[in-house]
């Protein structure tokens, strides 16, 4: 069932990738295991599953401590608390969600106390929407000039969480967007910020989303099925 529904995406990645004439292999898959129990991460796992990404540090402190493996790299992809970073800082591999300054130095901090370096998105609320997290487009530039500067960070590029819309292609703009202001930190030429990864595109739009240049798509839904909150 999961083995199947990993199938589907990933023909429907190749495809996409067919079109515009960039390698499938290109795109990062991230697994949304969030809401999940072990077991259906487990069955993931066997599928070919090997990035988890989840939205509660608690949950995902659970199923890490439950579901060792060498080769599994687990992502933060929600809002994080200040006084949370300290439990995940040494278990994930890439934290989607930095939206602020002040989170930004505290993940510096922790990775700085564990001796190792943070690998970081930043959060841009593309569409301005109220009830989502992230910095606005215009204030991105500034915030990633000043955040570069910390210790023991690295950018690795942005995330956006698109509207969720009947028609994906309601959320072109909003990835077109992402991906310029990419390309226009990517000019500064900043230490310790790449841009190599742009982090757009769920179960809806991640079509769309790879057409307009996203390296790494978010899914849940299509490869887990409706969650039960
Ligand atoms: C839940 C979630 C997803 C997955 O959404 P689906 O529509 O189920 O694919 C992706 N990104 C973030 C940040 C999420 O919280």
């Amino acid at each position: 069932m999961i083995q199947d529904n990993l199938n589907t995406i990933n023909h429907q990645i190749a495809e996409t990738c067919l079109k515009i004439d960039k390698n499938p292999n290109s795109i990062v898959l991230v697994n949304v295991s969030k809401t999940k129990p072990l077991s259906i991460l487990e069955e993931g796992y066997k599928a070919g599953m090997r990035i988890f990404g989840e939205n509660k540090v608690q949950e995902l402190c659970d199923k890490y401590e439950q579901f060792k493996k060498e080769d599994i790299q687990w992502h933060m992809i929600g809002h994080l608390q200040r006084n949370k970073v300290k439990y995940i800082i040494d278990k994930v591999d890439l934290i989607h969600s930095v939206d602020s300054y002040r989170l930004a130095e505290t993940i510096s901090k922790e990775a700085k106390k564990k001796d190792i370096i943070a690998h970081i998105l930043i959060q841009v609320n593309v569409a301005q929407e109220e009830s989502k997290y992230g910095f606005e487009s215009q204030n991105v530039i500034g915030m990633v000039k000043s955040i570069h500067r910390l210790e023991n960070l690295k950018i690795e590029g942005l995330m956006t969480i698109a509207p969720f819309v009947d028609n994906p292609e309601e959320n072109r703009p909003i990835f077109k967007a992402l991906y310029q202001l990419s390309v226009d930190i990517k000019e500064q030429n900043l230490d310790n910020v790449s841009m190599d990864v742009l982090s757009m595109g769920m179960t809806n739009d991640f079509k769309v989303a790879i057409e307009e240049g996203a390296t790494m798509i978010r899914i849940g839904t299509a490869l887990f099925g409706d969650r039960n909150y």
